[in-house]
């Protein structure tokens, strides 16, 4: 990985983001929860806010999904001043923005609070049937995929085409001494890594520490279910302490930077989150070589819906554990989304390795990503009240060109006088993002995600542009 000293992001103005009975299956004796839950997902039927429209909202953020978002009526609020917008709550704001669906106005509520990648559906429309998948209804019914690995459940094909894309992009290390584990979005994995790494019979929880900035999810993961296992403990850069898991995001949600462990200890461990050191938003620097890395389709592909990732893993009773804990949470990964990803892999490592295919994912992803990254920092620099990180380019190995980081999202700064709840200023003018209080960070910054589809995105920049 890159030295963080190296690519340090550095600020500038106007340039200006649960043990269980016997498992029913065969001679191994496996253990089951006896329900299955819908991990960390909560769904919530939300009333209608206007004439009406039912929809279902979701996910652990404040915002809303529309159930059927072709079909969905975005309508704007009947309120119209800043001042009446806000006794609108945001839950409400939220059921009637763009998440999951196109913006059908000028003036619509804009939703970005969410990394939903919608942006790579264009792409994936244009692979048109390649993309595509049928399933028998006979196929993928046992509960096993394969027996003889550690990770039972892990299907053959889909660790094939992990191992295959990582070797061909070279942005970690898969040798054949490396465990992969699947799982169900790598939100469940980092979920498996905290149960591996924390010990069983300790008097106290494990601390749970990331330096901020840091993915809001690992706060409210880490704490939801009052593990007696392990507790978040903040920020890594102030932890005193000798016994921690530090979570290590590179490149970092929510401001794009380059990280490295901020701790060192012999009984710390990490955990690197390694959702999107791929080419279309960092440079690729060299393979990653850590303990435990972990990926998702979510942000390489596009995939978020298929809810599949999956972890890199050197230790074999790390690798037990983590294993483990995905038999108990889930009693596996749905072998569909792990076929239907197989294939979404398999497509990108064609496009990129078969001579004269057009369709190369991370050329697409990077053209895009620079394209609007140029806009976001003209209209930065265009309302002068906002500042965002400045990042320094990099060789990439896998392009052989100096190129530029391109983050998923924007970490914007408010620098207007008076305005300390930037958050707040934006939803006012009906722009949802996420609070720097959510990363552990002042109320000035917010994350705004920039992958959303072109529709929406340029929308985002028109209304940035109109803010002074
Ligand atoms: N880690 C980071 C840094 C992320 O940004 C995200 C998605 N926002 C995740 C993990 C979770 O990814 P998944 O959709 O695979 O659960």
């Amino acid at each position: 990985m890159p030295k963080a000293s190296k690519r340090r992001t550095r600020w500038s103005q106007a340039s200006v983001e649960g043990r269980a009975p016997a498992f029913p299956g065969p001679i191994w004796g496996l253990t089951i929860l006896g329900s299955l839950s819908l991990n960390l997902v909560t769904i919530a039927l939300l009333a209608s806010l206007y004439e009406g429209h039912g929809l279902l909202g979701c996910e652990a953020g404040s915002s809303g999904f529309v159930a059927e978002p072709e079909k969905a009526v975005l309508i704007a609020p009947p309120q119209s001043s800043a001042e009446e917008v806000e006794m609108v709550s945001a839950e409400e704001i939220s059921v009637s923005s763009t998440a999951g669906s196109r913006p059908t106005s000028k003036d619509a509520i804009i939703n970005l609070d969410h990394g939903d990648p919608t942006v790579y559906e264009a792409f994936w429309k244009r692979i048109g049937e390649r993309g595509d998948i049928v399933f028998p209804g006979w196929q993928s019914m046992s509960y096993f995929s394969d027996p003889s690995n550690l990770c039972w459940f892990l299907e053959p094909e889909f660790a094939h085409q992990v191992r295959r894309l990582h070797s061909l992009v070279g942005n970690a290390v898969v040798d054949d001494g490396r465990f992969i584990i699947v799982g169900t979005g790598s939100t469940q994995l980092f979920q498996a890594a905290l149960y591996a790494l924390s010990p069983p019979d300790a008097a106290e929880p494990m601390n749970v520490v990331s330096a901020i900035p840091y993915y809001s999810s690992y706060p409210t993961v880490t704490d939801y279910l009052r593990s007696g296992l392990y507790r978040w403990a903040g920020d890594a850069s102030t932890f005193e302490g000798d016994a921690y898991i530090e979570f290590v995001c590179s490149p970092n949600n929510p401001d794009g930077s380059i990280r490295e462990a901020v701790l060192s200890s012999k009984n710390g461990k990490t955990i690197h989150d390694l959702a999107y050191y791929w080419p279309q938003y960092t440079p690729i620097t060299g393979a990653a070589d850590h303990d435990i890395m972990l990926f998702t389709v979510s942000k390489s592909t596009g995939h978020a819906g298929a809810r599949l990732g999956w972890a890199l893993v050197k230790d074999k009773d790390v690798a037990k554990r983590m294993t483990k804990f995905i038999e108990l949470n889930t009693i596996g990964v749905s072998k569909d989304s792990q076929l239907r990803v197989a294939k979404i892999l398999k497509v990108v490592s064609d496009g990129h390795e078969l001579p004269g295919n057009k369709h190369r994912l991370f050329e697409y992803g990077r053209r895009l990503m620079s394209v609007r990254w140029r806009k976001l920092r003209a209209a930065v620099k265009a309302s002068g009240i906002f500042s965002l990180p400045e990042f320094q380019s990099s060789l990439c190995r896998f392009t052989g060109e100096e190129t530029e980081t391109y983050p998923a999202f924007a970490w914007l700064k408010c620098e207007k006088e008076g305005v300390e709840d930037c958050e707040s200023f934006l939803r006012n003018h009906k722009l949802l993002t996420r609070s720097g209080r959510h990363f552990g960070v002042e109320a000035k910054y917010v994350r705004i995600s920039l992958l959303d589809r072109d529709e929406t995105f340029d929308l985002f920049i028109q209304r940035l542009l109109s803010l002074r």
